[in-house]
């Protein structure tokens, strides 16, 4: 039965929740009886961060990875992208990066879902971050391990950290989507997420030879690092999708490009204010 190494498998609510400080047993390594048993017929979603990590590791451009590597999830009620990791063929539908004595060929880029695997996270009642045991221990043997860790610990070992940042930018552009409620996102706002968050190359190009930095007062050393910073690049996307999609002052706008609005409108234009919102970009209803 096909496993998943995701959100998408909350336990009831109360039923073995963790927080951050909470313990839990476990040990996983080539010596255990299900060695990479979990590495096959799995749902894994890919975050941008992981594509953009695996795809560097592979050597290969972000649209040959997602032609090669993954699927699009097709049933996300909000037409938000999603991709996940594509399963072999076969019969036991094998990740495409595990072999059974060597284990995980991308373990340093390995997806999040993987490091943070036989756990799971989810937003408890207070907004804080909830944990839980989502694999089976009759299943996942390491389970029964007696090698008590904090979740703390576990994500710390797993090189979860330098995560979070990077993934709180995103989720704050999902979860802003799903208050949008029933609208799907229009091909316009797709093809933006999918610019920003997926494809780095076409995005690199876009900064330095649209108008982009015509419209945002970036410095020049911001201006240097993006030209090889692949991260502060995929950062930037997701300060761009908040000042594009939510209006948010995420963004510097250049002074004289301000002046020219509030002529233009004959106003003076707040700071933080959603008039610059792209006009064109609503969803779709
Ligand atoms: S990416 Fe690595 S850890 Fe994740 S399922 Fe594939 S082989 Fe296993
Ligand atoms: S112990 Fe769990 S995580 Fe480790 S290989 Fe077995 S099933 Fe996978």
């Amino acid at each position: 039965m096909e496993e998943t190494k995701s959100a998408i498998k909350p336990a009831a609510r109360g039923e073995g929740i963790m927080p951050i400080h909470g313990t839990f047993n476990f040990q996983c390594g080539p010596g255990i009886g299900c060695y990479t048993r979990c590495c096959g017929d799995v749902t894994i979603v890919l975050t941008p961060y992981d594509i953009l990590r695996l795809k560097n590791r592979l050597g290969i451009a972000s649209e040959d990875f997602i032609d090669q590597y993954t699927l699009p999830l097709t049933k996300t009620d909000s037409g938000l992208p999603v991709f996940v990791l594509k399963m072999g063929e076969g019969l036991e539908k094998r990740c495409p990066f595990v072999s059974s004595d060597k284990g995980c060929s991308v373990y340093t880029e390995r997806p999040w879902a993987c490091r943070m695997y036989p756990l799971d996270t989810r937003d408890g009642d207070e907004g804080e971050e909830e944990y839980f045991v989502t694999a089976d221990p009759e299943q996942c043997l390491g389970l029964l391990e007696n090698n008590p860790m904090t979740v703390e610990e576990w994500e710390k070992g797993q090189g979860l950290d330098v995560y979070k940042d990077v993934e709180e930018l995103f989720n704050q552009i999902t979860s802003a989507q799903r208050i949008w409620g029933d609208h799907k996102l229009d091909g316009k706002v797709q093809n933006m997420v999918l610019l920003a968050c997926y494809n780095s190359e076409r995005f690199r190009k876009f900064i330095f030879e649209s108008n982009f930095l015509k419209l945002f007062d970036l410095s020049p050393e911001e201006i240097e690092i993006l030209k090889t910073d692949d991260l502060e690049l995929l950062k930037l996307g997701f300060k761009w999708l908040q000042f594009g999609l939510l209006g948010k002052s995420t963004l510097p706008i250049r002074e004289k490009v301000i002046k020219a609005k509030e002529k233009e409108l004959g106003v003076t234009l707040p700071k933080d204010d959603g008039l610059w919102k792209n006009p064109e970009i609503k969803p779709a209803k």
